[in-house]
């Protein structure tokens, strides 16, 4: 599924992120970047020592923000790391800490020039987060920023699972049916 959001493109497909060509792709990670399971751990394996290098030297990250690696060996030359919340049930900012994980790696992307962006479902995996929740809070958060800057020129939400994906094509027909 692809929309226009000005004239930027807001993408969703099913994949594996590490074999995006996105010039970024973002990395679901953790305060310590010390790397884990997931999409983290994919991420660190197919793109070898030098993204965890940069990561132990920048030290850490706090929820909700993100930090910038070379992409190593993967195609995307750079990755972002973001820190999404831990679900707690619902009430411990835990929405304002995602849509901020969000809106922090699209910031760095701006900064960097960069113009293509895959995104992960941050938070939705060993962080617990309901992913209909979660998908919301995703797209409006990269819809607003795209409106409000018109770049990156292309957004694109590689979903790991069918229903995955299914659920957040079912997010997108519902904030589209209401603009
Ligand atoms: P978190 O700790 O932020 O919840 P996880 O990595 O546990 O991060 O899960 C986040 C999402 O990433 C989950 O939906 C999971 O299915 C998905 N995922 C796992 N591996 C990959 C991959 N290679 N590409 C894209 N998504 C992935």
């Amino acid at each position: 599924m692809k929309v226009r959001v000005d004239s930027c493109t807001l993408e969703l497909k099913r994949g594996d992120i590490t074999l995006e060509d996105t010039e970024a792709i973002v990395n679901a990670a953790n305060t310590r970047l010390a790397g884990g399971g997931g999409v983290d751990g994919a991420i660190h394996r197919a793109g070898g020592p030098k993204i965890m290098e940069e990561c132990r030297k920048i030290g850490g990250c706090p929820t909700g923000s993100a930090v910038i690696t070379t992409g190593g060996n993967l195609k995307a030359r750079y990755v972002i790391h973001a820190v999404g919340p831990i679900y707690r049930g619902g009430d411990r900012g835990e929405a304002e800490l995602l849509a901020s994980a969000y809106r922090k790696s699209l910031e760095i992307a701006r900064e960097r020039g960069i113009k293509s962006v895959a995104f992960p479902s941050i938070s939705t995996g060993a962080y617990g987060y309901p992913v209909e929740e979660a998908s919301r809070i995703a797209l409006r958060t990269v819809i607003d920023f795209l409106r409000e800057n018109g770049e990156p020129s292309l957004v694109r939400f590689v979903l790991f699972t069918e229903k995955d994906l299914k659920t957040y094509e079912e997010a997108l027909k519902e904030i589209y049916s209401r603009l």
